[in-house]
């Protein structure tokens, strides 16, 4: 089998940690396995900037543009910010993102039973929670025009535009709809039909893609409810599809539902499975170079790469199940571990993992 090519970008901060952990998995694949994954490595974000005075050097775009699939760790700290705006770390995102067209922004939120302690919700509440919310990442608010702020009557004006295209609601529907496929085929739409016309669009062509996955269960819910569902009842979800600006705000609860940020791995994917994946969280500045991070969000991006990129849900299956075997065996990172319990390093972590892998 030709080799499969994973651009390796792991940033900065504890992005060089954790990624080192995801690699070592990546590698164990490969040799327990008989899997064929390549890792081409190449700098991003303040590490790039220190290298090449830019967080996205074209090296490394056309590394990642090259690549099936692209494994990123984290970008950014205090180092590079006082840098000018356009050369910051973080615009190496915005800029990956761009360029491939990742549109889609898949965001599980996951509670692993043995961790339900770390939520702030009631452990019966959150114990066994599995969401995704699928968030559209290139249009809406965020990107619509015309923008601004402009001086009206003696008084300034702030505004912005909401619109989405036909075509951009089906893309992020499709993808949306696969992902429930490979799940327990359940699809809740969140949008402000009742008082958006653009809501109103979106959920007509929703439904309307709807009809091509008889499977799938779609229903539709208004924004400020599903907020309130969220925490309420947060396990009656299986896939959310929304916006930008819902996703965006929407998958940040939902994250902090789990409790445990070092946890939580995302994709963004373009039309054609390609995707980005990369730990929810930052480079953590505040716990950089000591070794302590928790690397499972990384590992879990890896078992997301294998799902949608490469449709290997079996390799997916057994690095997830390695992460629950560990975590069920009492290994605990510090971000994860109650008082009193034994704290593992980043790379024991890893190793844990790696050890149930086999
Ligand atoms: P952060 O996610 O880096 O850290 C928030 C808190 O969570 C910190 O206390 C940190 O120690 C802890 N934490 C995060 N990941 C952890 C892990 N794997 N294990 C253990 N603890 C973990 O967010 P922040 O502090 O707001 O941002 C720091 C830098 O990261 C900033 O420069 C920011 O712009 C950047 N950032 C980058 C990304 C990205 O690359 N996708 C995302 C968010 C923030």
């Amino acid at each position: 089998m030709s080799n499969r090519v994973i651009a390796v970008l792991p940033g900065d901060g504890i992005g060089e940690e954790v990624t080192a952990q995801a690699v070592r998995v990546i590698e164990k694949l490969n040799a327990a396995f008989d899997s064929s994954f390549a890792c081409q490595h190449a700098p991003v974000g303040g590490t790039a900037y220190d290298l090449h005075g830019t967080p996205l050097p074209e090296e490394t775009l056309s590394t990642a543009r090259e690549a099936d699939a692209i494994l990123l760790g984290a970008v950014g700290g205090p180092k590079w910010e006082s840098a000018p705006r356009e050369l910051r770390p973080e615009r190496a995102l915005l800029g990956l993102r761009s360029e491939m067209s990742l549109f889609s922004n898949l965001r599980p939120a996951i509670l692993f039973p043995e961790l339900a302690d770390a939520s702030t919700l009631k452990p019966e509440v959150v114990s066994g929670l599995d969401i995704m919310i699928v968030r559209e990442l290139t249009g809406g608010i965020y990107f619509g025009g015309p923008r601004g702020i402009e001086e009206v009557d003696g008084q300034r004006r702030g505004f912005n535009t909401m619109e989405y295209t036909e075509s951009e609601i089906q893309r992020i529907a499709h993808s949306a709809f696969k992902a429930a496929m490979q799940r327990d085929k359940k699809l809740c739409s969140v949008d402000k039909a009742n008082v958006l016309e653009v809501s109103e669009l979106w959920r007509e062509v929703v439904t309307k893609i709807g009809s091509e996955y008889p499977e799938v269960e779609l229903s539709h819910m208004y924004v400020d409810n599903a907020c309130m569902q969220l925490v309420r009842a947060p396990k009656q979800f299986d896939v959310i599809l929304t916006t930008n600006m819902f996703g965006d705000i929407l998958s940040d609860a939902a994250s902090m539902l789990t409790g445990s940020i070092g946890m939580l791995p995302s994709a963004s994917l373009d039309s054609n499975g390609k995707g980005m994946y990369e730990p929810v969280h930052g480079s953590a500045p505040d716990i950089a170079g000591q070794g302590i991070a928790n690397p499972l969000a990384s590992i879990l991006s890896v078992a997301m790469l294998l799902r949608y990129t490469f449709n290997e849900n079996e390799l997916g299956d057994k690095v997830e199940s390695a992460v629950k075997r560990v975590l069920a065996n009492g290994v605990r990172t510090a971000d994860i571990a109650n008082e009193g319990e034994t704290v593992a390093s980043t790379s024991e972590m890893g190793q844990a993992v790696l050890d149930e892998l086999s």
